[in-house]
């Protein structure tokens, strides 16, 4: 076992990390249920859904009889004038449940290259319109979008440090975090900046990028649905596309399938992943309209230009459909409710205590606002010492379970959660 972390220590990069000074890691043998096992043989309540995925907990028979069943058939085929039934199937179910017109489907390996993928798209959109000027990208400060190149050049400047890679990175336009937030009642004055925005910068974009309702990875904010109701009115006004990354937000976490439902829109792009696969290995689509999809082929290329090597993975396809009926099968969206209340009821207390800025719950998912950064080596240790999986970043102490999680077991993540801030 020492071997092993120092062997870690010395030479495994884990993310954001240093390697001269990295944080501990837990070493964990095995997960099932809502449980990760460690090699000491602890057990931990999962809080985090592996980062938003495993939305059914670990090992779930289900999915591992679909991968162990498509893995004997054939694990992996090139999609290059190739197709296969999982991946039609995928495609098929991906249009019935997403918001109305997402009718052409693009597989890539992972988020943040659905990003990329998704900002292409929008790009050659532009040009195949005579629309080349037409080539900067809006975001909303305080959002997150992946880690690759032009993913993280639309991701919080600040957060996403921008200034490391000043020169390097592409320059887009921020427009302010939405300060509505998703419980308060809606103020027409919300929108004044954007608006503003979009009458001195809407004729330079191809596309504005959000996260639906809930900012993830760059802040965990929740705004309010009438925000990307009247952004998704602008985008259409100017014609600028509108790519709603739901690739954390997808698959049930906010209590609707997807976030963008809550505020009745339908995005010209969409972007998946994450819960894709129930958390079962990487995988990511990105979703466009027909009208999107034949403009890009009208265009100079006459095709779309991309096309990864492991495009449309047919192991990756099988777990994605296994998923998807497992989500289907059950009222998930009684247990979501559920989770919301147990995690409001759970955590409300933390708003009296002295280093808490906020609390907010939406869905599963259920964050603790400090005014301070916390100490992760220690707070890491403490949570495990209390028996969770709860893995805080900066000021952000925060629940997101597996949506099978049960009573006890969240409570189990609460109690920790508010032991440990206080
Ligand atoms: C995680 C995430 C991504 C990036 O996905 P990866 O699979 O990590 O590349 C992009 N957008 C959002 C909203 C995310 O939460």
């Amino acid at each position: 076992m020492n071997n092993l972390l120092q062997f870690d220590r010395d030479h495994i990069w884990h993310p954001y990390t240093s390697a001269t000074h990295p944080l501990p890691v837990y070493p964990v043998a095995a997960a099932h249920g809502c449980r990760l096992v460690l090699d000491d043989g602890r057990e931990l309540v999962d809080g985090m859904s592996s980062w938003w995925a495993a939305i059914h907990g670990y090992s779930h028979p289900v999915l591992t009889a679909a991968m162990k069943a498509q893995i004997d058939r054939m694990s992996h085929v090139m999609f290059g004038g190739i197709t296969h039934r999982p991946a039609v199937a995928l495609a098929e179910k991906l249009m019935a449940l997403t918001p109305p017109g997402l009718d052409w489907v693009f597989y890539s390996d992972s988020g943040s290259v659905a990003v990329e993928v998704a900002m292409k798209m929008a790009l050659q959109y532009q040009q195949a319109q005579g629309m080349a000027s037409r080539n900067k990208f809006a975001a909303l400060r305080g959002g997150y979008h992946g880690d690759t190149w032009h993913a993280m050049s639309v991701c919080d400047p600040v957060t996403g440090m921008h200034q490391l890679f000043n020169g390097s990175l592409p320059v887009h336009y921020f427009v302010e975090r939405p300060v509505a937030r998703w419980d308060a009642p809606w103020d027409e004055g919300g929108v004044t900046s954007l608006n503003r925005f979009f009458e001195r910068h809407g004729r330079e974009l191809a596309a504005f990028i959000v996260e639906p309702v809930v900012q993830g990875a760059g802040g965990m904010w929740f705004y309010h649905p009438q925000y990307l109701t009247h952004l998704a009115d602008l985008c259409l006004h100017h014609d600028v596309l509108l790519v709603a990354d739901e690739i954390a937000t997808g698959f049930g976490r906010t209590g609707r399938l997807f976030a963008c439902e809550h505020a009745g829109v339908s995005p010209d792009i969409m972007c998946l992943g994450k819960a894709l696969t129930g958390g079962m290995m990487s995988f990511a689509a990105t979703l466009t309209t027909r009208r999107v999809a034949e403009i890009i082929s009208k265009g100079q290329a006459g095709v779309f230009m991309h096309g990864p090597t492991f495009m449309g993975n047919p192991l990756a396809c099988a777990v994605a459909n296994a998923n998807i009926e497992l989500l289907l099968s059950w009222n998930w969206q009684q247990r979501v409710k559920a989770i919301e209340s147990q995690l409001e009821a759970g955590l409300s207390t933390c708003r009296q205590m002295p280093g808490v800025a906020d609390v907010r719950c939406l869905g599963a998912i259920g964050v603790v606002e400090l005014h301070e950064p916390v100490a992760m080596a220690v707070i890491q240790k403490q949570f495990v010492d209390a028996g969770v999986w709860v893995r805080p970043f900066g000021r952000l102490v925060y629940l997101m379970p597996p949506l099978v999680i049960s009573d006890a077991e969240l409570g189990m993540l609460t109690r920790a959660v508010v032991e440990i801030v206080r």
